[in-house]
């Protein structure tokens, strides 16, 4: 209905007869924008830990798993064919074990009832619940609030539900969904929300998504959204006495992400990136011999590096400042010797492991070290580089 089509009129707050057609469209559709309004609470928050109660087939999970601030994410849903349809692209690519995540991730679906208690929901950052209380009959409605405010007690809770006061400008004016048990209008949901909030301990604001159409302002958003933030006092209550234990949710699926977090992935990632570097050193230094060489037979000398357009990472002063001031590469024979305290120094290796110890001990053994472990060493020269003249 949502995103649907009309061709009809309908009249509107103040008698203006509003053409549906134009006014039902929401662009992008209005499933996006409310996922996009949680991809900019997670942008401005960075919640460690999320779960998203009433998950359905897991789309806004995906669209979650790749914020780095995130090491916990759990969609929570009744209907277990929902979670498992889709609950397998989840699982990490090809391209995660190459480029590791810098947090670990773990990602879990449970099958469940969000008016259902599990320690396993308790300790959370953020908890959405996206089109959902809607669906909940009034028992279920009822339990609600003391279970995910009272008992799951996250930092922030974001609830959507559709504002009844927008029906008017769909083609008919049955509810939204034929399994929604009510829609409520601003202030039934506000008046809900606001209870519950003082009841709790969290403040509440009110928002949406899906602007109404020029005419149509009177009627509010087509969603409307409560983003609730538990108090300071609240917030700081021990949580200790809660049982640990309450598992009522049916695990279906789990994976957890590879990260620079795990050693092993630490240790791939760093070897290839120290080869990486040695490798353009060792290349950048021949080319520098052999200017210098031509220079002495009075050949011109070709263009330096600094005459080209430069493609390759654009450093800041203060990187540029710890390069310089870093022990340089060196040869002595055949071989080039790059010191880890300058490999180090460079900033992507710096952000994977600043510490020249640590490096030392990582790399050990796949790439060989000087006899007193300060410096990689490789072969001046290679096959490779008569092959392409270098
Ligand atoms: N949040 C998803 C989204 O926005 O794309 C799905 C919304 S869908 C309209 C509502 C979802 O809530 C369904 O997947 C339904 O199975 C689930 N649901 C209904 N009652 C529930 C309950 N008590 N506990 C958990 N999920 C429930």
């Amino acid at each position: 209905m949502e995103g649907g089509k009309a061709q009809c009129t309908n009249v509107i707050g103040n008698n203006r007869e509003v053409p549906k057609e134009r006014i039902i469209k929401f662009k992008p559709p209005l499933y996006r924008q409310r996922y996009q309004f949680v991809k900019d609470i997670v942008d401005q928050h960075e919640p460690k830990k999320v779960a998203d109660l009433g998950c359905g087939d897991t789309s806004l999970i995906r669209l979650l798993k790749v914020y780095p601030c995130i090491k916990e994410l759990v969609g929570v849903d009744i209907d277990e064919d929902k979670l498992r349809w889709r609950g397998d692209q989840l699982s990490p690519f090809m391209g995660d074990f190459l480029k590791p995540r810098d947090l670990d991730l773990t990602i879990t679906l449970y099958h469940g009832s969000a008016v259902e208690r599990d320690s396993r929901l308790l300790g959370f950052d953020l908890i959405t619940c996206i089109e959902l209380i809607e669906h909940l009959d009034s028992g279920d409605l009822a339990r609600f609030p003391e279970v995910v405010f009272g008992y799951m007690s996250p930092a922030m809770v974001v609830i959507s539900t559709p504002n009844s006061e927008f029906n008017p400008l769909f083609p008919t004016e049955n509810l939204r969904d034929s399994d929604h048990k009510f829609e409520w209008d601003r202030m039934q949901f506000q008046t809900w929300a606001l209870f519950v909030a003082n009841r709790y301990g969290y403040s509440v604001e009110f928002t949406g998504v899906g602007d109404p159409p020029a005419g149509a302002e009177s009627v509010g958003f087509c969603t409307q959204i409560g983003i609730f933030r538990k108090n300071e006092e609240r917030a700081a209550e021990s949580r200790v006495s809660e049982r640990q234990d309450e598992h009522v949710y049916k695990a279906v699926f789990t994976a957890s992400y590879p990260s620079l977090q795990q050693e092993r992935f630490l240790r791939l990632v760093l070897v290839n990136e120290v080869s990486r570097q040695v490798e353009s050193l060792r290349l950048k230094h021949l080319r520098r011999l052999r200017e210098e060489g031509e220079g002495l037979l009075g050949i011109q000398p070709l263009e330096n590096d600094s005459n080209f357009p430069s493609f390759g990472p654009v450093f800041t002063d203060a990187e540029k400042a710890r390069i310089e001031n870093s022990p340089k590469p060196f040869v002595a024979g055949r071989k080039f010797f790059v010191p880890l305290r300058r490999l180090v120094a460079y900033p992507k290796l710096h952000r994977i492991c600043p510490n020249e110890d640590v490096m030392r001990s990582l790399v050990d053994d796949c790439v060989s070290l000087s006899s007193d472990g300060s410096a990689v060493v490789v072969d001046l020269h290679d096959h490779y580089d008569y092959l392409f003249e270098i």
